[in-house]
This record gives structure tokens, sequence and C-alpha cells, in this order.
């Protein structure tokens, strides 16, 4: 391609929106422009680097034995009614009505028509079966943010494994995470295997893959010691073990006048340290109203809750549902003597004698209060979302808590679908058994941005050799000059020749506006001809993650540039 001729919108000014910098740098360099809130084009230059994404991926599926296929967008209601998601899945799923008036979906995911198409799968001799495609997927999402990072409409390898039974799930499933770990090498980038919650997919293990970056979503908890890694969503702890004095007979209430949170109670004289409080949130989980108890200090991990009372949505009470169910306003709430709710509370309080909570009266609190003596407690759980510094559950060493963007995400679905859908096969016996599955998902725009995120400098985007829209630049620094014309030209044919994915700059534009776009738009590989260079017979190669030159004899230059490029393709 000659930048002359080529679509390359390079703009001077990061996108006044942007935060991310796989953001600001790929609208910046001319490789994404918004459409409307979450939804993205691609320009040519990230369309040659997504195929790249997309040829990767492939080629590491095909190596598990994964066959491809290609599904519909367009999803009838019904096969989702099936799975009972068509309900379950909320706003998040775009739903439209065609001209005579039938549901349809455009599809988030393809669990459900992979596994209509599995009821084909009539034996047992059929299985192991592992199939993928990449489709575009839809997803109404809250807060699509941060470029093409979390968008609404996006492009996944999705792929789905078939066995007979859980030991075939999970051979499908650890050659999946093998697949997973190259792919994310490949791109250029290391990732953190960690454990997660399955959410609305159901399933009962799965692996989050994370790259640790300021623009991710998603905390997670991690030990250096001995390698535990899980989704806050998920994760656990140990704490130091409480020491609490024998406390009162019974809870005794005192006035609290003005104080309405956690903080205002550590503050207030006479009140007590965030630790010694209970915290009483009021939700509705699922359309009913329960209390959930938490230390003080502590965080409600609400996917923690969801998984383990098997629940798809919450939400705060608003302060009438609140003054409705408890007689009180929050900021003195608790739960002692409450015997028509459901009381939830987290491990952390369990035994702890002496505490503090609200009195369910403004302007009072309790002290003195017995947990389990007092509050009738009807679920144990934990709740609490994990701390950095935290003790790891495996080896109680100190976690750190890090941010991080999810890159992929593998899961053992069991035969929630399989039954659903009436994909069951004969096993060796004759009996009918239905199918085991797994799902495993790669989102490749926000594949893309993730190697932006871990592949960049000041000057813009140094993207590996296996994912730069063009493996090599030509600048040729004076294009009026005939020699430096032509030497562009020659090099040109020469390095395409060799199979290299070569760009010539020859735009009639000062060389330091050449070389600055270089830097922008990325390209692994830079090599110079200029009237000098040229004169004492050389040009100059210089390497864009470090900024390393080399001058190359005319005569071998071709060679060395191709030798460069090719030992870093993966
Ligand atoms: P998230 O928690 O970030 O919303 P998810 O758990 O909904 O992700 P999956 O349903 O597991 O994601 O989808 C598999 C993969 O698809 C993700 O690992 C990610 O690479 C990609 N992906 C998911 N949602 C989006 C999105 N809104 N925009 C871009 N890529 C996405
Ligand atoms: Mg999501």
């Amino acid at each position: 391609m000659r930048w002359s001729s080529a679509f390359i919108p390079t703009l001077r000014e990061d996108p006044a929106d942007a935060e991310a910098i796989s953001h600001k740098l790929l609208v910046r360099a001319g490789y994404v422009r918004q459409l409307m809130a979450g939804v993205y084009s691609l320009t040519p230059l990230a369309f040659r680097s997504l195929r790249k994404v997309e040829g990767i991926v492939r080629e590491e599926m095909e190596r598990i034995g994964a066959q491809e296929f290609r599904l519909p967008c367009l999803h009838p209601k019904e096969i989702w009614e099936r799975s009972g998601r068509w309900d379950a899945v909320g706003e998040e799923m775009f739903r439209l009505e065609d001209r005579r008036g039938a549901e349809l979906a455009l599809g988030m995911t393809h669990e459900e028509i992979f596994a209509h198409h599995a009821t084909e799968l009539r034996s047992y001799k059929s299985l192991p079966q592992i199939w993928y495609q990449f489709q575009s997927k839809f997803r109404d999402e809250a807060r699509p943010k941060s470029g093409v990072l979390r968008v609404r409409e996006f492009t996944m390898k999705d792929s789905y494994s078939f066995d007979l039974d859980q030991a075939g799930v999970d051979e499908a499933f650890d050659r999946h995470f093998e697949a997973y770990h190259r792919i994310f090498k490949r791109l250029g980038f290391d990732v953190i295997a960690v454990e997660a919650s399955s959410g609305v997919m159901g399933g009962n293990q799965s692996i989050e893959f994370m790259l640790e970056s300021d623009a991710g979503e998603d905390w997670v908890a991690y030990c250096g010691k001995c390698g535990y890694a899980a989704n806050l969503e998920k994760a656990q702890s140990v704490l130091s073990e409480a020491q609490d004095g024998p406390g009162l007979e019974a809870p005794e209430r005192f006035p609290t006048p003005g104080v309405k949170t956690i903080e205002d109670l550590a503050k207030m004289e006479g009140g007590a340290a965030a630790e010694r409080q209970i915290k009483t949130l009021v939700h509705v989980v699922d359309e009913k109203i329960v209390l959930i108890l938490l230390r003080g200090d502590h965080q409600l991990a609400e996917q923690k809750l969801l998984d383990q009372v098997e629940a798809g949505e919450i939400r705060p009470c608003q302060p009438e549902e609140i003054r409705a169910a408890l007689g009180a306003s929050p900021g003195s709430l608790g739960a002692v003597g409450v015997e028509d709710l459901y009381v939830i509370a987290d491990e952390a309080l369990r035994a702890r004698r002496d505490m503090v909570t609200g009195a369910n009266e403004d302007g009072f609190h309790l002290r003195g209060v017995d947990v389990e003596r007092d509050i009738d407690v009807k679920a144990w759980l934990d709740l609490r979302e994990v701390g950095d510094g935290e003790g790891c559950p495996m080896c109680r060493e100190p976690l750190s808590v890090r941010k991080t963007i999810e890159v992929g995400h593998i899961f053992k679905l069991g035969t929630k679908y399989s039954e659903a859908m009436g994909a069951y096969v004969q096993d060796e016996k004759g009996d009918s058994v239905p199918i085991v599955m797994g799902s495993y998902g790669i989102g490749l725009e926000r594949n893309l941005a993730a190697v932006v995120e871990a592949n960049h400098d000041d000057d813009g985007i140094c993207w590996p050799v296996n994912v730069a829209p063009y493996e090599v630049v030509i600048t040729v620094v004076k294009p009026g000059d005939v020699d430096c014309h032509e030497a562009g030209e020659r090099f040109y044919e020469a390095l395409g020749a060799a199979g290299l994915d070569v760009m010539l700059d020859d735009r009639d534009e000062r060389p330091g506006v050449k070389f600055k776009d270089a830097d922008l738009v990325g390209f692994p590989y830079r090599v110079t001809i200029g009237p000098k260079g040229l004169a004492s017979g050389v040009v100059e190669l210089v390497r864009r993650r470090d900024g390393q030159k080399r001058d190359l004899p005319i005569a071998h230059a071709i060679e060395t540039i191709v030798e460069a490029v090719l030992d870093e393709r993966a």
C-alpha cells in the first residue's frame, strides 16, 4: 500500500471523551471511529489487524480440532425461551419484531443455537466435537466504555464443546485453556488466568483470562506466592482472628443523634470503630427483600451473593421500601429482633460479640450485640469483597488486588443447554444421556485494544509484528529526489515479493511529519531512505518497540529486513 493513496485519518489531538490509552490511540492513529455510543467502525488499518487477530485465533482453534461454523445473528424468541434466558437476560439483549410480529433477538452469545444443532448428534461415537465461529455479538451494555474495549456490537470467536461425560468436558476445557494461553502470547501480552463467576451462563467452573491494565473494569485478587488468582466477583480471603470482649447480657439502646453512616458512628464519642459495627443493607434479590449483614468496614460483592443464592438480579431498596419493611430510615438500620425478613450474614460476622448496629429507630443504635445470640440469621454466606493485603485463602500470604481487562472466558456448562434443547446421545449401554457442554469466548476488538494497552509508548502504538496492519513502513525522505524515489520503489517491490506487509510512505510531507505518523500508527519496523544514506550506500532500519537503529548496507538490506520481521512472526 502507498500512503499517498491510503485512508489513514490520523488526528493531532486525543478525542476529548477518551480515558483509556487504547481508545485515545486507536482514534488518533486513524483505526476506529465511533458511529454511536458503543458502536464503532474499523478503518482499513484496524480491519487488517483484526483479521490477523482472527487468523491467530483460527489457527489455534483448528489446532485443537475445532470445526468452523457460521450461525445467524438473528435468533427466534422460542429457542431462547427453551433455555429460560429470554426472561433471565434483562435489558442487555437487543430484541425486535419482524413484519409479522414475531419476536426475535440479536445474538449476544450462541449456546442455545449451537445446542440446537447438536440435537443432530445421535451417538456417543460422534463425540467429542468442538464447534466454533467468528460472529458479531450484540449486547446493549449499560455503560459502553473505553473505545472498542466495551461496545454494543463486536466480533467474538465463540466455541462450544460437546462430550459424553465430565471427563470429556474437562479435557476440552484444558485444551481451550492451553489454546488461549498460546493466543494471548502470540497477540503480544501476558494474562493471568483467574477463577470467575459463571453468572447468567450457568455451569460450575469458569476461568477468565485477564490483562493487567488501568483501562480494565474487573478487579482480581492475586497471590504472588502460590499463584491463587480470582475475580473479586468470586475471590475469597482469610482475615485475622477477631478479639471480642464478653459484651453485654443483652443489647443496649443508646442515642446517636445525627449519625447516618458507618463513618459518623466511628467518629462519634462513645461510638464504635467500623470493624466493630454491623452494616445492614436492605436489597431486593429477585423480587424478595432481604437484609444483608456485613462488618462495617466490608463491602458486599454482589455477584458472590447472586451465585450462592442462585439469583439473577439485585438492587438496593428505595428509602420508602426500607421504611415500609423496617420502620426506620437508612442510617440506623439493624437486624436485631427482625423476624419476618430473610437475614443473610457474612461469615466474617460469625461468633462476633459486643458489636454495634442500628436500632431501627432514627437517632438510636444498639451496642453489645452478640450476632448469633441476638440476630435470627437464616443463612451464613461468604459475601465480602476481598481487600488488598488480606490473606490468600490457599497459603495466607497477602493478596494483591489488581485492575484488569477480561480478554477471554471459558466455561464448563454441564447439561443446562443440551437438556433444554434436547441434545441427547446414546451412550455405550444404549441409554439416552444429555451432552455435556463447554463454552469459550474471545472478543476480537477488545483483544485488538488490549494489544494496544500492552504495547504503546508516548509517541503511539508499538504493534507486535503478528498483529501489525503493516509490518514495515518505508519512509522515503525526499520523494522528489529521483534516487530516493527509485530506491523506495525497489524496496517496496522486493519486500512485498518476500511476503512482507509493506507500506510505502511516498507522501510529499516533511520527514518529521512522516516519522511522527509512522510512530503513531505503530509499524514495527521503519526503513528510512534518504539522499545522505544512499550516497554512502546505506538505508536505516529502526525498530519501533525500542528505537533500536541500524544502518544497513544496501546490498544486503532486503535480506536483513525480511529476516528481522520473519524472526518475530510467531
Ligand atoms: P464483561 O464481564 O467484560 O462484560 P462477559 O463476561 O460478558 O464480559 P463473555 O460473555 O464471557 O464476556 O464474552 C466472552 C468475551 O467476549 C470476553 O472475554 C471479551 O473478550 C468479549 N466481550 C464481552 N463483552 C464485550 C463487549 N461489550 N465489548 C467487547 N468485547 C466484549
Ligand atoms: Mg458482559
